[in-house]
């Protein structure tokens, strides 16, 4: 009996000690980002010293050495990892017009190429237009309504949605695959209502998918602003004109890399726990939200651990992803050596939903998994890390999931995302440093959990 109740009381304590233990390192890791944190210094370098970073460009390769020179400072090794990217540029300025209303003239529209479409070339599309809200009412319309038309898809994203990205799951096919569905009734052309809650003057750019062996037609974003004014037009005037021009193209595949830089662990090295976002952007962009933020509260784990001197007991790899945007090659490529190395991943762990501020983490993971996290809330919550209950992860991360591992995303409030995504707007002074430093924060305390006690 005797025997039983010590061991109860050393359970008892050292779960106690581990806790407070816990306790304190996670509150260094809060009170060392706040105070001096790297997060935002580097983000404002990325995004305005280098700038847009579409794949293929001359801003990605900048951004890649960037990456590699600043883990060299704080990592044990840091190394490249090729990887072949599309090469889509955009070419000069679109232009997009009704040209015949009788009531308004000329009306101009801000208007962008959609990434990867193809362009219309110096001659441009004219047509009639036909709005429709989904790809049913296209159906119904058909060949005889649609043939030589240019296709308006003018569904907005659903503002009833609280999360946000509930509301652009909703509404993105007609961006991501409306140009292959107008191809079907013989459509000459695609205008897409830009993905974004606010009445906005920019349209939101953002990657198509062309469908094999269907004809590939030339598709613009439209501002919600000027989508709602074309909307208006069409109902006054049902014979408008209008005229696209854009100028973009695909050139021949180009050589990147994935930035990958690790401390290696101290008693489990071959455990690996990845956190990373991606490091291109879209042309448009500087890319501060998507994902300038999550690419430097990644870097910032590794960094962070290091100046608070901890250790880890696993391999803490930290790879700046290429190409999500356009491809998904990066993310694609990091697992399939992973795969080839049969390296063992015990956890993925990305931030892509902004830089705002925090919530909690969402998962793609086993019950037992999702419950051993959760566990951790106690520890998390004080920092205003509440919410561990949804499915999730991120786009580059996905492709680890069919090894089994763990897919987590850093979950930070997703009000003001969508008024950024993807367009000239998405620039540092968007970023609160404040908000940018808690996500580094939130995201080095997980790991330092999933470094203590495994998953
Ligand atoms: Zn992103």
């Amino acid at each position: 009996m005797r025997i039983v109740l010590l061991c109860l009381f050393v359970i008892c304590y050292s779960a106690a000690y581990s806790q407070s233990n816990d306790a304190s390192a996670i509150k260094q890791i809060y009170s060392e980002e706040l105070s001096r944190g790297k997060s935002y210094s580097m983000l404002e370098y990325l995004t305005t010293t280098i700038g847009a970073r579409l794949s293929g460009s001359p801003g990605a390769a900048a951004a890649v050495e960037w990456g590699r020179h600043e883990l060299d400072n704080f990592t044990d090794s840091v190394f490249l990892q090729p990887v072949m990217v599309p090469h889509w540029i955009r070419g000069q300025k679109e232009v997009g017009r009704v040209i015949n209303s009788k009531k308004r003239g000329v009306v101009e529209m801000n208007v962008c190429a959609l990434g990867m479409s193809v362009g219309t070339g110096p001659s441009g599309v004219t047509g009639s237009i036909v709005e429709v809200k989904s790809f049913d009412e296209l159906k119904q319309l058909g060949e005889k309504n649609v043939k030589g038309k240019i296709v308006f898809f003018n569904r907005p994203m659903d503002p009833s949605k609280f999360n946000t990205f509930e509301a652009y799951g909703g509404a993105v096919e007609q961006r991501a695959l409306g140009p292959s569905e107008a191809a079907k009734y013989g459509a000459t052309g695609v205008i897409v209502r830009s993905m974004g809650l606010n009445q906005e003057d920019y349209p939101h750019t953002g990657g198509l998918r062309y469908t094999v062996n269907i004809a590939k037609l030339p598709a613009i974003a439209i501002s919600t602003k000027h989508a709602d004014l074309l909307s208006k037009i069409l109902k006054e005037e049902k014979d408008i004109q209008f005229y696209f021009e854009t100028h973009c193209e695909t050139l021949p595949d180009a050589p990147s890399y994935n930035v990958v830089a690790e401390i290696k662990g101290s008693e489990f090295p071959n455990e690996i726990i990845v956190v990373g976002g991606h490091l291109d952007s879209w042309d448009l962009a500087q890319g501060a939200h998507d994902d300038g933020a999550g690419c430097v509260q990644s870097m910032e784990v590794l960094r962070l651990f290091k100046v608070i001197g901890y250790k880890p007991k696993r391999t803490i790899r930290v790879v700046l992803f290429m190409n999500e945007e356009n491809g998904l090659r990066g993310g694609l490529e990091y697992a399939r050596q992973a795969e080839l190395k049969k390296e063992k991943h015990i956890a993925a762990v990305e931030s892509d939903d902004g830089g705002f501020t925090p919530r909690g983490f969402t998962m793609t993971a086993t019950e037992a998994v999702r419950t051993k996290i959760k566990s951790w809330k106690p520890l998390l919550e004080p920092y205003g890390l509440y919410s561990f209950d949804n499915e999730g992860g991120g786009a580059d991360i996905g492709p680890l999931q069919a090894q089994g591992v763990p897919i987590i995303g850093f979950l930070p409030d997703s009000q003001r995302y969508f008024d950024y995504h993807h367009t000239q707007e998405d620039t540092i002074d968007k970023v609160s440093k404040r908000e940018l430093e808690l996500g580094a924060a939130s995201m080095a305390s997980l790991i330092y959990l999933i470094d203590q006690y495994g998953l």
